[in-house]
């Protein structure tokens, strides 16, 4: 965790640091140096290395992650009632989760006013509308190894769920590659890990290119795109979790909150779904009140492909970066965004930073450019931490609505325990 606090702390100086050198390197005159060595050599190769690293993760994350994600979830007997109304409510939230997060960020604008539209080397792909049925039906891949070399992502998730599934279906036989599995996603996890260590030294140069080139512009802008995030986050906690206790659940939403501050606090300092776990389902048995058969299949499940917050960050991230680099986005667009966002958050790991990965996926179902994602990953981090409080909160919300429907779900301690909290926290 100390090695995770001093990677935030150094990607947070690459990036202030970065934004320094960028703002200075704008105001001095053009030069040799400054233009071909500096900003067009240096700054960038390195933030070129850096994209192309976290480029080169994504086929083989999304899919060695969904494969096994799937496989968890696969078994529909097993998985019953109780499986129904969880995925129910994981991709219905979800959904909700990203339109909130579409219509804030159209509201706030957070692009508008930093124009990038030059910078963009390739032809947006984003003009050519397919009739739907067509987009439907190129969902399922005729050749999956084609789509796995194109990176065609919608592809991959389907070959990716249908393996996982059929893996499940034939559990005993599946074992060995199974295993296989679950050991390429701890090692792609551990190459996430290897790039986000150069993250700092990305971050400065990716980040002093963008301010060489556009100077003080960027930063309004770039607070606008945080202020919406982190205003979707609340809407959602507040309207959607809360809603949902009090109408669904009938429970008092503000005692759910307190009475999951200690999980809130380990997912904000970790910024992991995964790593708060333990954590998660403590706090949930102990201070919420539901069942361990219950909690023990839900928490689990949902942190790993429950992330309600990250999809919010991507739909607010779309549409900042569909701003700056000036390309409409059609409404057959955007419902492929809540699309692709809702699968993107399935196969988000929960884990730190994963969810800029796999919104490179969503920025090239709609043809956006990929590089958009330099913009943001300096500031990523507090919005991370902030992100993953939603993506466990939301996990948990589920997991009571459901103890509660299954009649498995002690009031008392839902209650008593805020009162226990209050003398706490006075
Ligand atoms: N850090 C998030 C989580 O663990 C995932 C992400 O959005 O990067 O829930």
């Amino acid at each position: 965790m100390k090695g995770k606090n001093s990677l935030t702390k150094k990607i947070l100086i690459g990036l202030v640091l970065g934004a320094l050198f960028g703002v200075l390197l704008n105001q001095l005159p053009s030069s040799y140096i400054k233009d071909t060595i500096i900003i067009s050599g240096i700054l960038k190769l390195v933030g070129g290395l850096f994209i192309n690293g976290i480029k080169m993760l994504v086929v083989p994350l999304v899919f060695v992650s969904l494969v096994c994600g799937a496989s968890a979830i696969g078994d529909p007997k097993k998985l019953g009632r109780v499986g129904i109304k969880t995925l129910g409510f994981y991709l219905t939230t979800t959904c909700i989760a990203i339109s909130l997060a579409l219509l804030l960020g159209s509201i706030i604008n957070p692009g508008v006013g930093l124009d990038l539209s030059n910078v963009l080397k390739q032809e947006p792909e984003i003009g050519a509308s397919k009739p739907i049925v067509d987009v439907i039906t190129d969902i399922v891949p005729r050749n999956p190894v084609a789509s796995l070399a194109d990176g065609s992502m919608l592809q991959i998730i389907v070959f990716a769920l249908l393996l996982g599934v059929s893996m499940a279906l034939i559990r005993k036989k599946a074992e060995p590659i199974l295993g296989i599995f679950e050991s390429l996603n701890d090692i792609m996890m551990k190459m996430v890990m290897v790039i986000m260590s150069v993250a700092p030294v990305g971050v400065f140069a990716l980040i002093a290119k963008t301010f060489a080139t556009v100077g003080f512009d960027a930063m309004v802008p770039l607070l606008k795109y945080m202020a919406a995030v982190i205003i979707a986050l609340f809407l959602h906690a507040g309207l959607t979790y809360m809603g949902a206790l009090s109408i669904i659940g009938k429970l008092h939403p503000v005692k759910f909150f307190k009475n999951f501050v200690p999980a809130m606090g380990v997912a904000f300092s970790t910024a992991s779904s995964s790593g708060t776990l333990p954590v998660t389902i403590d706090t949930a048995e102990e201070r919420c009140g539901v069942s361990r058969s219950i909690a023990s299949f839900t928490l689990p499940l949902g942190a790993t492909i429950n992330m309600d917050g990250t999809a919010i960050m991507q739909g607010v991230a779309v549409i900042f970066i569909s701003q700056v680099y000036g390309i409409d986005l059609s409404l057959q667009s955007l419902l492929t965004v809540i699309l692709t966002a809702t699968l993107a958050s399935i196969g988000t790991a929960g884990v730190p930073g994963v969810g800029l990965i796999t919104l490179s996926m969503v920025l090239q179902s709609v043809g956006l450019p990929v590089e958009g994602i330099a913009l943001i990953i300096g500031i990523d981090r507090l919005l991370d931490m902030t992100r993953t409080v939603v993506n466990i909160t939301g996990d948990t919300v589920c997991t009571i609505l459901i103890s509660k429907s299954e009649g498995e779900f002690n009031e008392d301690i839902y209650y008593q325990k805020n009162k226990a909290n209050i003398e706490e926290v006075a």
